[in-house]
């Protein structure tokens, strides 16, 4: 393994609480004679639109495939025209505006908020302002933190914003406001929300996985459809589409480990607060802690160091068996496959690049263990 005394992530102790369920049912795919769609895939997406408080939630091939698919789908409804903008974050995982661009539209990245590393409403006004093709925004949930209030929903209601939610991160979170469908749940704020089951998020696949919510039936046919080949009967392709399904045997990993969410998030709160209790080193800003044990899914604690002394104080952790992560070191526009996307100045995106630092909060690492990381952070003098 990593030979770290606190591996950043066991994906193996994550899912060894799970095994016997696990192992039983691969058994029940296998020995079903079933391997593509079938009542697995059903089995999931009831519970996956059950826990998201949604008329509609659709598997599919992975998180990327989620995003370019609701995008795709809105520009076959003829909602948004291709070429359109679409609001994005620049701090965020690189699918985020991938799937804008494989889509057809265009990515506009705006600037974080530096309380919360999410977008603001005021963000969003600044970029409708500045360009007159924006129809939509796609919320990052970045690290398990909704980008959702009032003043969002203000604005989008206003401006008449498709609202596409990347809740990758934030799966079984609950916003402080109704969303826009009346669904407090992170991924049924807006029109459409996009989840991945990448084995490192907090319900991870054992593979790679995804899935589409939404209240929306015309919108939810479409995607499927859209994942399906493009077809609407047998033989019949109705749109030029894709192969985005979800295998039934990830489906009932899935159906496993989904009923556990509210627990897995709420054993990640636990290290969330321990972490804030105990830090107290003025170089780490640490992350706020809201209101409610549910409006945070902690799929990651990032903590920001300042003064230059990441580095530094990365080395002393790692040498203190400590392991560490960033999320992410290159904002989006810094990247060379993203270089001819025009943009604004991002000075908070970069900056935060410089800053973040993420420490391990999955199961694997105990509320106790994160008090010991907290107390070795404390320890730490910068030379
Ligand atoms: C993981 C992630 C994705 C992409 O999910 P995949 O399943 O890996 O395609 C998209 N956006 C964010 C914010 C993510 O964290």
């Amino acid at each position: 393994m990593s030979g770290y005394k606190y591996p950043f992530l066991d994906l193996k102790a994550v899912n060894s609480v799970f095994q016997p369920a696990l192992d039983e049912a691969a058994m029940r795919v296998i020995g079903s004679g079933r391997y593509i769609g079938g009542e697995e895939t059903e089995r999931f997406e009831s519970v996956l639109a059950e826990l998201c408080k949604v008329p509609y939630a659709i598997g599919v091939s992975n998180g990327f495939d989620a995003l370019r698919l609701i995008l795709t789908a809105w520009v076959e409804m003829g909602l948004i025209a291709k070429g359109s903008g679409v609001i994005v974050p620049a701090n965020t995982f690189v699918a985020s505006a991938l799937a804008i661009i494989h889509a057809g539209l265009k990515p506009l990245f705006v600037d974080p908020d530096i309380r919360t590393l999410n977008i603001s409403a005021e963000a969003i006004e600044q970029a409708c302002a500045q360009d007159s093709t924006v129809k939509a925004v796609m919320p990052v949930h970045l690290y398990g933190r909704l980008a959702w209030d009032k003043e969002i929903m203000s604005v989008v209601t206003r401006r008449n914003l498709l609202v596409i939610e990347d809740a990758a991160q934030a799966i079984g979170a609950s916003a402080a406001c109704d969303g826009l469908f009346g669904s407090r749940r992170a991924g049924a704020l807006g029109h459409a929300g996009a989840f991945s089951f990448y084995p490192t998020k907090n319900i991870g696949a054992l593979g790679d996985g995804g899935a589409i919510v939404t209240s929306s039936k015309k919108l939810a046919e479409t995607v499927r459809s859209l994942a399906n080949y493009g077809s609407t009967a047998p033989y019949t392709y109705t749109f030029a589409g894709f192969n985005c399904r979800l295998d039934p045997i990830q489906a009932a990993m899935l159906s496993v480990k989904l009923p556990e969410t509210l627990r897995v998030n709420a054993r990640r709160f636990e290290r969330a607060v321990a972490y804030n209790n105990v830090i107290a080193n003025p170089i780490v800003i640490k992350p706020e802690i809201t209101r409610h044990v549910t409006d945070q899914t902690w799929h990651q604690y990032v903590v920001r160091v300042n003064g230059g002394r990441r580095k530094e104080l990365r080395n002393y952790l790692a040498s203190h068996g400590v392991e560490t992560a960033l999320h992410y070191p290159v904002a989006l526009h810094r990247q060379e496959g993203l270089r001819n996307i025009a943009h604004r100045p991002l000075p908070i995106a970069e900056l935060l690049t410089e800053e973040v630092m993420s420490l391990p909060v999955a199961d694997g690492t105990s509320v106790a263990d994160a008090a010991t990381i907290g107390r070795i952070i404390n320890d730490f003098q910068p030379s």
